[in-house]
C-alpha cells in the first residue's frame, strides 16, 4: 500500500544524493513534499503592453521578429537578443546567461515570454519561455542544490502517484463547521493553482490543519506530562522562607506570586513544565534561585542552563552571592576547563557533593552524570523540547522544568503558542527602579552624543556602545566597530579608556575585557552585539546603539536592558537615520515606551510574514502556512477545537479521529515543532 509516510526515495529520480539535498529543505517523506507549499504565485497571464508598468514582471506573447543572436560579454557572460512583435510593437527581448534558450526561439513563430518590463527602453529582460497552459505558476523556496524545476517535477510525480493515499486529517465535522477543503483538494490547489480564490481557500485549510495538529500535539504532551509520575519534592518551607528574608531586597508582588506557582508545582507529584516570562531586570534570577534552593533543601540537585558561557558564569556568580553563608554547593561546568578540574567537578556532580549545577546546553548532552536532579531551569531557551527531555531520561532523570525567558510575548500569543506549558509572568519591576530614558538622534548629531558621554564619564559612569553585527558582512561590521573604537579613543584620549569587544575574540579574551570593564578600567566599551545576552555592569548607565535601525525591536529592547541595573539614572541613545516610515516608527516606539510587552507586540505586528528568522528569535513558533501573529484568531480557534477533541474519553479510539491520531503519531509534529 502506498503511504504518505513513504520515503521520498520512492519517487523516480531521487537517489541518496538528491534525498540528502531534499532533507536539507525538511523533505523526507511524500507527506513532507506535499506539504512543501509554494511561498508565492506568479501571474503568468499574458498582458497587453498598454497595461504594464515599468519594472513589472509580466508575460508577453508575440511573433519572433528576428533571428536570436548570442553575444558574449564580460567574463563568461552571455546574452541572447531577439525582437518580438507584440501588439504591432517591436520589443527587444534579452536573456542573460541562458545560452540554451536560443534553441527555443524560432523566427516567425509565436512565443510567450515571462520577464521584467523596462518601460523607458520598451524592452523585456526575459526570465523564461512560458509553455504552460496555466496562467498562475507556483514558486517554491529552492536552494543551490534543489532547483525550482526539480521540486515542481517531484511534486507533480508525487501527487500523481499518491493522490489516492491523501485522506482528510481534520475531522469531518470540523471541515464542515469551518467550510474547509478536503485535504486532497487543498494540496492540489496549493501546488497547481487555478486562481486566487481557490489558493486562498486552500491556504485556510492548510493553516487550520497545521494549527490543529500543533495544538493537539501540545495538549497531548501536556496530558502525558500530567499523567507521568513527576517527583514530589518535599522542600523545607522554613528554610526557603529564611532565604527569602535574607535577600538584600524585598521581593516584588509579582515575584512572590510566581514563586508560589512554581513551589506548588515542585511540591506536587505532577510534572512541572512551566514558562517563566519576565522583562529584562524583572528579577527572574532570584526566582530561579529560590526554586533551586527549595529543591536543594530536599537533598536533590538543580540544574541551570544558560545560552552562553559568559551568562552561565554570571549566573553562577549571582547564585554564589545569594547563597553566601548557606550550605549550598554550586558548580560551574563550561567548555575550556582544565581536565583535572572538570573531572573532579563531574565526580562531585555524580556523587552529590554538588547541589546546583550551572552551565550551557552541553550539560545535558555531554558525559555529565547527575546524582539526583529534581529541577532543570533553562534561561532563554524558550522551549524545552521532548528531545531534551529524552536526553535527560536517558540519564535516568525526569525532573520538573522551568524555562525562563525575557522575551515578552503577548499573553494571548504565549498561551496559544506554549499550550503545553503553564505560563507564569512577572509583570512588575522592582520598586525604585528609574525608567531608562531613551532618545533617538541622527548620525549628524554624534557630537552631542560625545558630549553627553563625557559628562557621564566625569561622573564616574560607564557606557556600552554597540554597533550592529550582521552575519553576511561580519568583516565589514568588525571594521566599523574598530574604526569607532579608534575614533573614540582619540577623542577621549588618556582621560577615559575605551575598550573593544567583538565576536571574533576567543571567549577568554571576551571575558577578560568584560571583567576589566566591570572593574572600571574602561569608561566605555565598543562592542558588536556580543553583549546582547550578556552581563550585569551596575555602573553602566548609557547604552548607545549605532545604526539602531538595523536591529529588531526585541533586540533593541534586550540591549537597552543591559543598563539601568544600578541606582543611577540610565540612558539609551539610538543613533539612526532610518530610510522609511516603518523605520522611523520603530525608533519612536523605543523612545515612547520601556514596556517590553508593548514593544514585542509592535515588533510582531510590524514584521511581515516570512521573516522566519526573526520570529524564531522572538520565541514565537514557526509555521509553514499560518502566522501565529496575523492569524492569532485561527490559532485560538484551533486550540479550542483541539481541546474539545483530546478531552473526550478515549478519543484515540473514536473512528472520526483515527486519521488525525495516526498523523500525530507518525508526524514529526510532536518532535519537530516542539524541539
Ligand atoms: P532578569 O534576569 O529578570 O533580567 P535579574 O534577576 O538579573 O533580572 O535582576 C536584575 C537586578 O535586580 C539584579 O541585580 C537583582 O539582584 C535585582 N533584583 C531582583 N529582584 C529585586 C527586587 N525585588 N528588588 C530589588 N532588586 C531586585
Ligand atoms: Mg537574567
Amino acid at each position: 500500500m502506498l503511504s504518505l509516510n513513504d520515503s521520498i526515495t520512492n519517487l523516480s529520480g531521487v537517489g541518496p544524493k538528491r534525498a540528502a539535498a531534499l532533507a536539507d529543505l525538511g523533505i523526507r517523506t511524500i507527506n513532507d513534499l506535499l506539504l512543501y507549499f509554494p511561498f508565492r504565485y506568479e501571474d503568468l497571464s499574458v498582458k497587453n503592453l498598454s497595461e504594464v508598468v515599468d519594472q513589472q514582471k509580466i508575460t508577453l506573447r508575440g511573433i519572433v521578429a528576428s533571428e536570436p543572436t548570442i553575444a558574449r560579454f564580460g567574463r563568461k557572460k552571455v546574452r541572447v537578443n531577439f525582437r518580438l512583435l507584440v501588439d504591432q510593437e517591436s520589443v527587444m527581448v534579452t536573456f542573460f546567461n541562458q545560452p540554451w534558450i536560443k534553441n527555443q526561439i524560432e523566427a516567425d513563430s509565436e512565443l510567450t515570454v515571462y520577464g521584467k518590463w523596462d518601460a523607458n527602453r520598451r524592452s523585456l529582460t526575459g526570465m523564461k519561455i512560458v509553455n504552460v497552459s496555466n496562467d498562475i505558476e507556483a514558486v517554491y523556496p529552492a536552494n543551490k542544490h534543489v532547483r525550482q524545476s526539480t521540486i515542481k517535477q517531484l511534486v507533480e510525480d508525487a501527487y500523481k502517484q499518491y493522490q489516492d493515499a491523501i485522506v482528510d486529517i481534520i475531522p469531518a465535522d470540523l471541515i464542515q463547521k469551518y467550510r474547509l477543503d478536503s485535504r486532497k483538494q487543498m494540496i492540489y490547489d496549493l501546488h497547481f493553482p487555478k486562481g486566487q480564490e481557490r489558493t486562498t481557500a486552500a491556504r485556510r485549510t492548510a493553516m487550520f490543519e497545521e494549527f490543529l495538529t500543533f495544538q493537539m500535539g501540545l495538549q497531548i504532551m501536556k496530558e502525558r506530562d500530567h499523567q507521568e509520575n513527576g517527583i514530589s519534592i518535599n522542600y523545607d518551607s522554613e528554610l526557603v522562607t529564611k532565604l527569602v528574608s535574607d535577600l538584600p531586597f524585598k521581593l516584588t508582588g509579582a515575584q512572590i506570586r510566581v514563586i508560589k506557582e512554581i513551589l506548588r508545582d515542585i511540591k506536587s507529584d505532577t510534572h512541572m513544565n512551566r514558562l517563566l516570562q519576565g522583562d529584562v531586570g524583572s528579577g527572574k534570577t532570584v526566582v530561579a534561585a529560590v526554586a533551586m534552593y527549595a529543591v536543594v533543601t530536599n537533598h536533590k540537585q538543580a540544574v541551570l542552563m544558560a545560552p552562553t558561557e559568559i551568562l552561565a558564569e554570571q549566573h553562577a556568580n549571582n547564585l554564589a552571592n545569594f547563597f553566601k553563608g548557606y550550605d549550598v554547593n554550586i558548580a560551574l561546568l563550561v567548555g575550556g576547563m582544565r581536565k583535572k578540574v572538570r573531572d573532579s567537578t563531574l565526580a562531585n556532580i555524580k556523587n552529590g557533593t554538588v547541589d546546583i549545577i550551572v552551565g550551557t546546553h552541553a550539560l545535558i548532552q555531554d558525559d555529565v552524570e547527575f546524582k539526583d536532579v529534581g529541577l532543570v531551569i533553562t534561561d532563554e531557551q524558550h522551549r524545552f523540547g521532548v528531545h531534551q527531555r529524552q536526553l535527560l531520561r536517558e540519564k535516568g532523570v525526569n525532573p520538573d522544568v522551568l524555562a525562563m525567558t525575557a522575551t515578552p510575548i503577548p499573553r494571548t500569543l504565549a498561551i496559544t503558542s506554549y499550550g503545553e506549558m503553564d505560563v507564569s509572568i512577572i509583570d512588575q519591576l522592582p520598586a525604585g527602579r528609574k525608567a531608562i530614558r531613551t532618545s533617538w538622534v541622527k548620525h549628524g548629531e554624534w557630537d552631542k552624543v560625545l558630549r553627553f558621554l563625557a559628562k557621564q564619564f566625569v561622573e564616574g559612569h560607564q557606557a556600552f556602545i554597540v554597533t550592529p553585527l550582521i552575519e553576511e558582512s561580519e568583516a565589514m561590521d568588525l571594521q566599523n566597530a574598530k574604526e569607532l573604537h579608534e575614533q573614540l579613543s582619540e577623542h577621549f584620549g588618556e582621560q577615559f579608556q575605551i575598550g573593544l569587544l567583538h565576536g571574533q575574540m576567543s571567549s577568554d579574551e571576551k571575558d577578560q575585557i568584560m571583567d576589566e570593564f566591570k572593574q572600571g578600567k574602561y569608561s566605555a566599551i565598543v562592542s558588536t552585539t556580543v553583549i546582547e545576552v550578556g552581563v550585569d555592569v551596575p555602573n553602566a548607565t548609557v547604552m548607545v546603539i549605532h545604526d539602531a535601525d538595523r536591529f529588531g525591536l526585541a533586540q533593541l529592547h534586550q540591549l537597552r536592558g543591559r543598563v539601568g541595573r544600578g541606582s543611577a539614572q540610565a540612558y539609551c541613545i539610538l543613533v539612526a537615520d532610518p530610510k522609511n516610515q516603518t523605520g522611523r516608527e520603530r525608533m519612536q516606539i523605543m523612545v515612547d515606551t520601556t514596556d517590553g510587552f508593548k514593544i514585542s507586540e509592535a515588533d510582531l505586528k510590524m514584521r511581515g510574514q516570512g521573516d522566519l528568522f526573526g520570529k524564531q528569535q522572538s520565541g514565537v513558533p514557526v509555521f509553514k502556512v499560518g502566522d501565529p501573529v496575523v492569524d492569532i484568531g485561527a490559532l485560538q480557534t484551533a486550540q479550542i477545537e483541539a481541546s474539545k477533541i483530546v478531552t473526550q474519553n478515549n478519543w484515540q479510539q473514536l473512528p472520526q479521529y483515527q486519521n488525525i491520531n495516526n498523523y500525530l503519531d507518525q508526524e514529526l509534529q510532536l518532535n519537530q515543532t516542539l524541539d
